[in-house]
């Protein structure tokens, strides 16, 4: 393993958008087994982030990062919140604030209870 880290030393490896090329080249990959002409793409999907891996332009492929997050914020931040939901649904329930839409966390299971919205400090009746 010693070459590897030799080897890997100084270069950039994987973030958050290498996951995501590399993911969608998986699926990329399952199309084009039935669709003709998607198997060039995969290839330049998989050439583009082994590129990135191995960039020794570190800063230049965190700019790439720094990007491909700022885009993606809504479409993390809504798969994170379905995570949570899941993780917390024993105990906790998600609500939407209806003044502000913010989403909020209660506890579960407590009756009717009153809750004051910590974004625009509205306050509303819900039983959980
Ligand atoms: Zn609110």
């Amino acid at each position: 393993m010693n070459w590897l880290r030799n080897f890997m030393y100084g270069r950039y490896g994987v973030d958050q958008l290498g996951n995501f090329l590399f993911i969608s080249y998986i699926i990329l990959f399952v199309i084009s087994l039935f669709v003709p002409y998607v198997g060039f793409l995969c290839y330049a999907l998989i050439i583009y982030s082994l590129f990135r891996m191995f960039s020794k332009q570190i800063y230049k492929r965190q700019a790439e990062n720094e990007w491909f997050l700022s885009k993606t914020t809504g479409i993390r931040k809504f798969f994170n919140r379905q995570k949570n939901k899941w993780k917390y649904r024993k105990t906790h329930k998600y609500l939407k604030c209806p003044h502000c839409h913010q989403y909020l966390r209660v506890p579960k299971g407590k009756g009717n209870i009153t809750i004051t919205c910590p974004t625009c400090h509205q306050q509303f009746d819900k039983r959980t």
